[in-house]
């Protein structure tokens, strides 16, 4: 095994470097012997909006942490009591760090573990959520191997599909999950707000699901375009007509369904608003968007943001429509997914081609741990693409 492990680690907002660092050991974040965990020689990283939030500053985070929490490897070295993974196993690793035997965990809610972080009840890799490193290096440990980690069927097969597969550590299932918590089924109108790279997902999930409508805002025409070119409606916001317009000129009637907020608190407002940061703009934009007896899921990240020009924002709290939308019966969930509810099932519809449009969809561009920190300055800007770091030229090749 090699005695290093290149890392993208984050220093201060907007100030990310590469370093060596030591090899992962099979050891919690508390210095506990972690037996039940492995070490993974990562496949694919990607870059998330997610990461985006601890860049800017908004999410803070130590100095000396490694990034990255969507992660697809190779299992390379196993403790003592993992049972059911062995080297040499291709797997996803769900972001959520889960136990998998607390009470939150065994009912399937792995985003709400109540072990694996003192702090809050909820871990992951790569935030400042249980001291767990990030995955974008070359190796990463992950805890309670068994229960975290998806494996797939047939390497060569997954090999073939992996830039689909190394999505289903977090965008997909995530955006999954948002539409579910919303209450969409087939047939269903849906309004996704963001087409950052998970609103595209859910894009191309609401397209599996089968749904009538699916009508995605955002003011990035790049971002619109890819999923008006396989097969969703686009609502540009930066244009001075309100959204339930919008909304009426493609339906005929000025709400959906179901929405769902994949923004969060760094959104902007609409029309002449557009270039103004409005923490609460695109909650209070889905809830308005979803009819009486509908519901609304927020999957975009809201927290006490430093970054934000007002006290309530450096806070937390939010100044929510609430009084506006209670008449409509609003039924709404927020917070992190619980991956694992969803990824097998993704992976299979992958296996099987059942998403054809998802690549073009996500715009997907491999790159090598290098080209990492230049991607983030890239990404921070807008760019279409999704980009999933290639540490060992594993994709390339
Ligand atoms: P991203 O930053 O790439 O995309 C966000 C998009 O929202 C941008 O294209 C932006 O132009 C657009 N936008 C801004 N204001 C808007 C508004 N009012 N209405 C519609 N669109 C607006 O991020 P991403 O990678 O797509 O992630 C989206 C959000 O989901 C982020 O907040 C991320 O942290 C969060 N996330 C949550 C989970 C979870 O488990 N809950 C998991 C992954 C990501
Ligand atoms: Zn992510
Ligand atoms: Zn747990």
């Amino acid at each position: 095994m090699p005695e290093t492990n290149r890392a993208i680690v984050f220093d201060s907002p907007t100030k990310l470097t590469l370093e060596s660092l030591d090899f992962p050991k099979l050891q919690m974040p508390n210095g506990t012997k972690a037996p039940h965990g492995v070490i993974v020689r990562i496949v694919a990283t990607n870059i998330c909006g997610s990461d985006l939030h601890i860049y800017r500053g908004s999410f803070p985070v130590p100095q000396g942490m490694v990034m990255g929490h969507e992660m697809t490897g190779q299992v390379v070295e196993v403790g003592s009591d993992v049972q059911f993974i062995q080297p040499g196993d291709l797997v996803s690793v769900p972001f959520n760090v889960a136990c998998g035997r607390c009470r939150n965990c065994k009912n399937g809610r792995t985003d709400v573990c109540q072990t694996v972080n003192p702090q809050v009840h909820c871990g992951a890799y790569g935030f400042n959520l249980g001291d767990f490193q990030g995955g974008q290096a070359e190796y990463l440990f992950v805890p309670y191997a068994d229960f975290n980690l998806l494996k797939f069927p047939d390497n060569d097969a997954a090999m073939e599909k992996i830039r689909d597969l190394a999505l289903l550590s977090d965008v997909l299932p995530t955006a999954f999950h948002g539409l579910m918590e919303a209450g969409v089924k087939v047939g269903s109108t849906v309004y996704i707000a963001g087409a950052g790279p998970v609103g595209r997902a859910a894009a191309a999930a609401a397209r599996l699901i089968g749904d009538a409508a699916i009508i995605v805002g955002d003011y990035d025409k790049e971002r619109l375009d890819l999923v008006k070119r396989n097969g969703c409606e686009t609502i540009d916001l930066s244009q001075d007509i309100p959204l339930a317009d919008q909304i009426e000129a493609i339906l005929g009637v000025p709400e959906v369904d179901c929405a769902v907020d994949y923004v969060g608190s760094e959104a902007h407002g609409i029309g002449h608003e557009a270039h103004e940061l409005q923490p609460q703009a695109a909650i209070n934009q889905v809830l308005a968007a979803t009819r009486a007896g509908g519901a609304t899921g927020v999957i975009g990240i809201y927290g006490p943001d430093p970054l934000a020009d007002t006290k309530e924002g450096q806070e937390g709290t939010f100044p929510l429509d609430f009084g506006k939308v209670w008449i409509k019966s609003p039924r709404v969930s927020a917070g992190q997914a619980p991956i694992m509810s969803y990824n097998r099932d993704l992976m299979m519809s992958i296996l099987w081609d059942r998403m054809p449009y998802l690549s073009d969809m996500m715009n997907t561009k491999v790159i090598s741990l290098d080209d990492a920190v230049g991607a983030y300055e890239t990404f921070d800007q807008g760019s279409a693409n999704k980009y999933i770091i290639d540490p060992h030229g594993l994709i390339s090749a």
